[in-house]
């Protein structure tokens, strides 16, 4: 298990907290405040891991995600075509190796789905992705559950899907978040 922690982190944190209360408002640019702060603080990632999002089921959504290991933790970057403005959308990573057979969400450690930010929670659980207009930019800033370095927990392989509903975080096993709108394969960057 990787639950180490870098001597950096305190200060990154509290980097973090001094960006947010410096006029960060909604949660997705509080979360780009983290992502950009990771990357300043870490240089260049480890490892990178790149998906395209084709239109899946007669929707009209595509995209691109971007998985970035820093360290102990993976920066995921998202953006989407073809998204209804003001809405939220789900987006996790799944189990199944093709986009054919997409499978459940991610989950190498048997745990409940759950919000991203929570224990208990799949690897694969992603911050809904929030759809300000004809183009969507989604940061998440994941610590530990998911790598894109060789292991049990990592992305490669795997498929990143964006379904048509918010994730609730709660129901089980996927949210609620209905069906799927895109899908691609992860693979190395
Ligand atoms: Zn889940």
């Amino acid at each position: 298990m990787n639950r180490r922690r870098l001597p950096a982190l305190g200060t990154l944190a509290a980097a973090v907290a001094a960006a947010v209360t410096g006029g960060c408002s909604s949660y997705q640019s509080y979360q780009e405040s983290r992502v950009t702060l990771t990357e300043q603080w870490f240089g260049a990632p480890q490892a990178v891991a790149l998906a395209r999002l084709a239109p899946v089921g007669g929707s009209r959504v595509e995209g691109s995600v971007g998985f970035y290991q820093y360290g102990a933790f993976v920066v995921v970057r998202a953006n989407f075509l073809g998204l209804a403005a003001n809405r939220d959308y789900g987006l996790h990573v799944h189990e199944g190796r093709n986009c054919a057979d997409i499978g459940g969400h991610f989950n190498p450690r048997g745990t409940p789905h759950g919000r991203f930010d929570q224990d208990a929670r799949h690897a694969g659980d992603l911050p809904n992705v929030r759809a300000e207009g004809e183009a969507s930019t989604m940061y998440a800033f994941q610590a530990g559950a998911l790598t894109v370095t060789e292991g049990r927990n990592s992305v490669i392989g795997r498929t990143i899907v964006l379904s048509r509903d918010p994730d609730d975080y709660r129901t089980q096993p996927d949210g609620a978040s209905g069906p799927p709108l895109a899908c691609g394969f992860i693979r190395p960057g």
